[in-house]
């Protein structure tokens, strides 16, 4: 048997499967995406088998053989491997980059050499198979001696008790006798291995199990002698229990010793055996468990057309629109329950930070554990422990942020993702993929269903939804529209070019459960408030609404837009600004500990005491940081509890869900944040919202900036008055006509994007097209400038020869623009210059192939001195 192998080298020229023998003691073990470790080039790396082969593609004597099986249960399913395998041509990068990106952590392994004495090749070979983690001693004893060559008694017997031991621990605890290693491995007294071990193993525990024979126990209790007080107490004990116990908890819980346990298992009585034990991060947690609720007229429309499309396994993508408060978890929740119920599996994707205790509190309080939950913030073991819960099939539902959509389900029947306009879901770094899109094509290979929900959806999904050509609602549009108050859109019949894969059917929740009002929002003229001689950061109004919620014991949360925007030090004389030596960008100030630093590349500089450019003492920093507006508030009003949440107070593990569990303990009168107070939080006594600066993130070159800003807002309105006391909502801005102040002004989403779609239109952004962003680094600029303007030229000529070099002005069916070469917005990253190429293009245009070929030949060859090209399809982040 011929086992195909993606090896682990992120390398283009080895992208592509390579032939191993599969030798018979292993024939029945592997399988399509198990994890192998394979002789490659001289070295042992890890692998994944793709497929298999009747004849290799390498003459016979010269195939290698499968080295290792590197675990009983194959990590990855045929479905995933083949996901990969599309990613690796949507996203250009290698199929191992996409493969890696599957896996836990814990199984990203490390090659180590592994030396054992020769004598024992059998034994070892035996037990390596049987048991990956516990590997079997050998148990010879005696000098072990070849022609001259001896081993000290000492080293021998290390050897034999550890067996197979790691070189590198041999180096360094016998370094006397490093020599002697060397010669023993090369006369082969000892022999050398190669081995992947995984980074965290499996966690055993010692586990003690109630008596087999209940009888002879209790004869036991009844007949022990006196003296036997803890054993039989002990032995009493267990008896009572159902469930084998930990050894451990037994020792602290009960009481009971550890010798008088072991006497018993000795004497037969108990058994005490090593178990695998899941390292779970709410472990002693108790959720109250909730029932579903009867669901609202519009919450079972919406969930009325999702379980049919559950039901018919058919896959499709919907599209929940709901505000903030309609209850569209409620209907994740029942949807989820109908699809368990049809012996199918569910993946829930969240934004990391919306994965806060109380959005896994309604999951685990509705499901119980058959719930999984994968973050980022949990450690290694942990998160490898949730990924087996699925592997292994003890759980039904997933829930976690972007990388859960490779949960290894065999038979997902749902795919919710919520608030899916968040950029979160696009990776940035290789792969660079969406998991908006890997999840449409995690759908199409089950039959599954696809929801996306959002108060705020992109435009791509928008688009997709009511836009696509042959959407249901391209056309008409009845039913729709009348939730929005019957006006129905004046869109222009073209073609729209989604993001996303397929079309989407349209899910509307225009209103909040229980009829509750959107809070009032009220926007203040920032630039009205100057003219009339106010220079805090605080309108008269706002200040007003935090002295009102401070009176009656209600609380605020502040949001300050951080976007793009940050306390940078300039010169008043001179206007020099402290920019980072090594990337062209403003360096950043922290008031802890006076010092700047370059939030891209980490630089940290001691703040200046005076211009470095012109002498002048005039310098200082500008900027509404989360600190300054803390500081402001204390200053305002003595004695105020503030709560600041931002990346400076939340790096700790665990620190984000401590600061609002005690905002939630009303133990703040305040919650001021950035971006991160926006989301999914739902406190009942909070009352009033402001926002300190709308307009930071309008004016970013980046084509998104008004509908971050509109999403940003109509999030943060929404944490108002979502229980009995009604919210209200304060924006300070300096441009208030703006239309995405306006509109979520209004909670109007409909008209936010009739506006918007119109600037994308004419500006031929998406969802009118789709973009590709190539950036091109190197440190010398001449280079760099060279190699860009060929690539851009070369990928002109290539479109060209395809047809589709044509603008995307024209009324071609498929166009494709190349913009560029240009330096990009932050010119030089890291002391390397950076140029960007951007592509549009739309219709049946296989861009990504384009780009890849014409980034070929400057990809080849040696790492070092090379143009450095990055390749960023539907890319989220334009800066
Ligand atoms: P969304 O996710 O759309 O912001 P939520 O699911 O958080 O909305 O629902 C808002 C509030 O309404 C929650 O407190 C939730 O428990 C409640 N809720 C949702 N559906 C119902 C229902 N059918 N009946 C009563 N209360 C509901
Ligand atoms: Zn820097
Ligand atoms: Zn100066």
């Amino acid at each position: 048997m011929i086992a195909r192998v993606i090896v682990d080298v992120p390398s283009r020229q080895t992208d592509r499967p390579f032939d191993y023998r599969v030798d018979s003691d292993m024939a029945g073990w592997i399988e399509v995406g198990s994890r192998v470790a394979v002789p490659f080039g001289g070295r042992t790396l890890q692998g994944f088998v793709v497929g298999f082969a009747e004849e290799a593609e390498v003459e016979k004597g010269r195939l290698k053989a499968v080295a290792e099986l590197l675990d009983p249960m194959p990590p990855l399913l045929p479905d995933l491997i083949e996901l990969a395998r599309w990613m690796s041509i949507t996203y250009v990068c290698t199929w191992t980059t996409a493969l890696q990106a599957m896996i836990p952590a814990a199984l990203k392994g490390k090659a180590e050499r592994y030396v054992y004495i020769t004598e024992d090749r059998g034994e070892y070979a035996d037990s390596r198979t049987a048991d990956q983690d516990g590997y079997e001693r050998g148990s010879g004893q005696g000098q072990l001696s070849l022609g001259a060559l001896s081993l000290p008694i000492e080293l021998e017997q290390f050897i034999r008790q550890q067996e197979p031991v790691k070189l590198s621990l041999l180096q360094e605890r016998y370094p006397q006798w490093s020599g002697l290693l060397k010669s023993a491995l090369r006369e082969g007294l000892l022999t050398e291995t190669v081995s992947v071990r995984n980074r965290v193993a499996v966690k055993k525990v010692l586990t003690v199990f109630p008596p087999d024979d209940r009888e002879a126990a209790e004869a036991a209790v009844a007949d022990m002698p006196a003296r036997a007080a803890k054993q039989r107490e002990a032995l009493a004990y267990m008896l009572e229990q159902e469930e084998p116990v930990p050894l451990q908890q037994l020792l602290a819980g009960a009481g009971l010793s550890a010798s008088s346990v072991r006497a018993l298992a000795d004497k037969g009585l108990l058994r005490i055996e090593e178990t695998q034990q899941d390292r779970d991060p709410y472990a002693g947690r108790a959720f109250v468990r909730t029932e579903p609720l009867p669901l609202t007229e519009l919450q079972s429309a919406a969930f009325g057309q999702i379980a049919a499309a559950v039901r018919s396994e058919q896959q499709g993508t919907m599209l929940l629109q709901g505000v903030t408060g309609s209850g569209k978890t409620e209907v994740y929740l029942q949807a989820i329950e109908q699809c368990i119920m049809q012996g199918r599996q569910a993946i829930v994707l969240v934004p990391e930070i919306a994965l806060t205790p109380q959005m896994v509190e309604r999951f685990k309080g509705r499901f119980g554990d058959l719930v999984a939950v994968l973050h980022s913030r949990l450690s290694t073991g942990e998160r490898y422990d949730e990924w087996r819960k699925i592997r292994e099939k003890r759980v039904k539902v997933a829930i976690g942020a972007r990388s859960a959509i490779f949960a290894p389900f065999e038979r997902i029947g749902l795919i919710i993702i919520d608030e899916e306009h968040e950029t979160s879901y696009k990776q940035e770094e290789s792969p660079k993929y969406h998991a908006r899109d890997v999840a449409v094509r995690r759908a199409e290979q089950h039959g599954a269903v696809v929801v996306l929900g959002s108060a705020t959806p992109s435009l791509e999904s928008y688009a997709a939804a009511v836009l696509a050509p042959g959407s249901r609602h391209s056309s008409g549009g009845e039913g729709v529209h009348a939730a929005y108050g019957g006006q129905r859109p004046d869109y222009s019949t073209q073609a729209v070019e989604t993001g996303m894969l397929q079309r989407a059917v349209l899910l509307p929740l225009p209103e909040r459960v229980g009829g509750r009002p959107m809070p009032g929002v009220e926007i203040v003229d920032m630039r009205a408030e100057l003219q009339g001689g106010n220079r805090s950061m605080f309108s008269r109004k706002l200040h007003q609404g935090l002295a009102d919620r401070l009176e009656r014991g209600e609380q605020s949360v502040l949001l300050l837009n951080r976007r793009g925007y940050s306390t940078f030090v300039m010169c008043r004389s001179c206007g020099y600004t402290a920019g980072c030596p090594h990337c062209e960008i403003s360096l950043t100030f922290h008031q802890k500990s006076r010092a700047l630093r370059c939030h891209y590349c980490g630089h940290t500089e001691r703040s200046p005491e005076t211009c470095p450019s012109c002498g002048s003492e005039h310098i200082r920093f500008f900027g509404t940081g989360t600190q300054r507006v803390e500081e402001e508030l204390a200053k305002l009003f003595p004695g105020i509890r503030v709560i600041r949440m931002d990346v400076d107070t939340t790096t700790e593990k665990g620190s984000h869900e401590k600061l609002l569990s005690r905002f939630g303990k009303r133990q703040a009168d305040v919650l001021l944040g950035t971006q991160m107070v926006a989301k999914g939080l739902d406190f009942p006594y909070v009352t009033l919202v402001g926002v300190i600066a709308a307009d930071t993130s309008l004016h970013l070159p980046d084509f998104r900036a008004a509908e971050k800003t509109f999403q940003l807002l109509t999030q943060v309105a929404g944490r108002a008055g979502r229980h009995e006391l009604p919210g209200e909502v304060i924006i300070q801005t300096y441009t208030p006509e703006h239309y995405s102040v306006l509109t979520s002004q209004r909670h109007d989403y409909e008209s936010f994007v009739r506006e918007e779609l119109k600037q994308r239109r004419i500006l031929s952004y998406p969802p009118y097209c789709r973009l590709i962003l190539v950036t091109l680094s190197h440190e010398q600029l001449p280079q760099l400038v060279s190699v860009s303007e060929k690539f851009a030229e070369e990928l002109r000529v290539l479109a060209a020869e395809a047809g589709v070099l044509v603008s995307l002005d024209s009324r071609e069916a498929d166009a494709m623009e190349v913009l560029g070469p240009v330096a990009s917005p932050i010119p030089r990253l890291k002391d390397r210059y950076r140029f960007q190429c951007m592509i549009k293009y739309r219709g049946a245009v296989d861009a990504a192939a384009l780009v890849k070929q014409a980034a070929r030949p400057h990809m080849e060859g040696s790492a070092a001195g090379k143009v450095l090209i990055g390749i960023d399809v539907d890319p989220q982040v334009i800066l």
